[in-house]
């Protein structure tokens, strides 16, 4: 089986990517290639970090390989924190902070949409693809709810009046943004992998 290397330093993600695209390419991370595990990651884009991170990759290893980025994007921000969502509020990446921040920042906005948005770069026998996946929505005025991570207890996705945080993964996965960049990257891979 071909395999394919997801430029990702979290085995959590790896393995996830597994469950999700495994069958016609067996998905493996850095540390199997022993590749440093902190990417450089400075573009201003989630596409430039996304294709930064993969070329990387294949510029040092020679492989297959793809790379993810997300970030949440706020109208009433103009588009912030977006590519700087890990860090909005300093470089600990702490979510608590990172929420008391925004939700700081949008005291008295009553324009709350907001949406999370995945990139995807892979590169595939010396071609670069982009896959994109979005889930539109809105920032709510308080936490609510204990699962997930990042900014998910104030993220309510449009169509639902539970945050992120409030859903079970498996729901959260239904719809996400990342889940959606996957069955994107799922169904180009698996059409590669049945052609002759
Ligand atoms: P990454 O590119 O997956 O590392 O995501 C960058 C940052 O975006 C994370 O540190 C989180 O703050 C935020 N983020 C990404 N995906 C999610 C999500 O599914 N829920 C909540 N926050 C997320």
């Amino acid at each position: 089986m071909q395999s394919i290397v997801f430029a990702t330093g979290n085995p959590h993600k790896v393995l996830e990517a597994n469950a999700a695209l495994g069958g016609a390419f067996a998905i493996i991370g850095l540390k199997d290639i022993g590749c440093p595990e902190d990417l450089p990651e400075d573009q201003p884009t989630l596409e430039g970090n996304a294709l930064q991170k993969a070329r990387y990759v294949h510029r040092h290893f020679q492989v297959n390989c793809f790379s993810e980025d997300t970030g949440l994007e706020v109208d009433a921000l103009e588009g912030a924190p977006g590519v700087y969502s890990a860090r909005f509020a300093g470089p600990a990446k702490d979510p608590e902070a990172n929420m008391a921040l925004l939700l700081e920042k949008l005291k008295g906005q009553e324009n709350r949409r907001a949406r999370f948005r995945t990139v995807i770069a892979l590169i595939l026998d010396e071609e670069e693809h982009l896959f994109e996946g979005a889930v539109e929505g809105r920032i709510a005025y308080r936490k609510t709810g204990e699962n997930g991570f990042g900014y998910d207890p104030i993220f309510i996705p449009e169509g639902s009046s539970r945050s992120f945080a409030e859903m079970s993964t498996a729901e959260k996965n239904t719809i996400s943004h990342r889940a959606r960049a996957v069955a994107k990257l799922r169904s180009f891979l698996l059409e590669r992998a049945a052609r002759p």
